[in-house]
C-alpha cells in the first residue's frame, strides 16, 4: 500500500531526501512529467508534495517504518492510501525492481497498514 500526502502538507521538504525509492515529488505536475502516477485527487493545483504509488513501497525492503512519516513534522500528513492495496511480497518485488543496485532486506517490513 502506497502512502499519500494530504493537504496538511506545509511543503517543508523534509521527506524528499529520505525516500529510498525516489517516490516523492514537489508537485503532481512534476511527478507526471517524469512518468510517475499519482492517486486521483492528490496534489491537485500543485499546492502540496505528492507520493507516486508507482514507486512507494511503504519503505518495505529498506526500513522498518515509512521514512517520510518518520521525519514529517505534521500529524496526518503522510498516511496510507487505501486505494492502493499491495502485499508485502509485491512491495519487496517493487523495491528490488526500483533499486537493482541496492540490497533489499525482506526483514525490513512496516506492518502498519496490514494489522
Ligand atoms: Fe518513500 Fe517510504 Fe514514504 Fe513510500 S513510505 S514515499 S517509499 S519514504
Amino acid at each position: 500500500m502506497s502512502l499519500l500526502i494530504t493537504e496538511e502538507c506545509i511543503n517543508c521538504g523534509a521527506c524528499l531526501p529520505e525516500c529510498p525509492n525516489e517516490a516523492i515529488f514537489e508537485t503532481r505536475s512534476e511527478a507526471e512529467e517524469k512518468g510517475n502516477n499519482v492517486g486521483e485527487g492528490q496534489g491537485e493545483g500543485d499546492t502540496v508534495y505528492v507520493i507516486s504509488y508507482d514507486r512507494c513501497t511503504e519503505c518495505v525492503g529498506h526500513f522498518d517504518e515509512p521514512q517520510c512519516d518518520a521525519v514529517c513534522p505534521i500529524d496526518d500528513c503522510c498516511i496510507a492510501d487505501p486505494d492502493v492495496p499491495e502485499t508485502t511480497e509485491s512491495l519487496l518485488e517493487k523495491a528490488a525492481k526500483l533499486n537493482p543496485d541496492k540490497e533489499i532486506d525482506p526483514a525490513k517490513v512496516w506492518a502498519g497498514v496490514r494489522n
